[in-house]
């Protein structure tokens, strides 16, 4: 699915749900569905900013939440209570940096995890979280490792 198809199914979802399309909520989506890094709500909200400089953060987050409850964007929770969000609802799971936040796409095997499941039943939403340390801290943390390898 390419992103404009990824727009335009949320922007009819929204409409379905009788949700109002605001310019600044057309935005968000926008932002959001083109997103590759998993922005919190305060990245999104500092990109929204540039083109709406009186909207609030607390908009942001209502915006993304209500996204999150229709079930077209994914919220990641870190650690310490931080939210991340991926517009990407493809079937995929998350590897966490425990020091950086970093996030990390991970596959997962479709066929996998769907012979696993019960039959017939109708998933709505899940999550795959792998906490750890990336490449770059795990290095960090054990130099003298590191040097042993040299
Ligand atoms: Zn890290
Ligand atoms: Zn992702």
């Amino acid at each position: 699915m390419n992103l404009n198809s990824r727009l335009n199914a949320i922007v009819l979802k929204i409409k379905k749900m009788g949700y109002s399309l605001t310019p600044q909520r057309l935005e968000i989506i926008k932002i959001i569905s083109e997103s590759k890094n998993h922005p919190s709500a305060t990245d999104v909200y500092n990109k929204l900013k540039k083109l709406y400089p009186m909207v609030s953060l607390n908009t942001v987050y209502k915006n993304l939440s209500m996204l999150a409850s229709l079930h077209e964007v994914k919220e990641i929770k870190i650690m310490q209570n931080s939210v991340h969000y991926d517009g990407d609802i493809s079937l995929h799971g998350h590897a966490i940096c425990e020091k950086c936040g970093k996030i990390i796409d991970v596959e997962i095997d479709e066929f996998d995890f769907k012979k696993k499941l019960i039959e017939n039943y109708h998933i709505r939403n899940y999550g795959v979280e792998f906490y750890g340390l990336c490449d770059y801290c795990h290095k960090e943390e054990s130099p003298a490792e590191i040097a042993s390898h040299l």
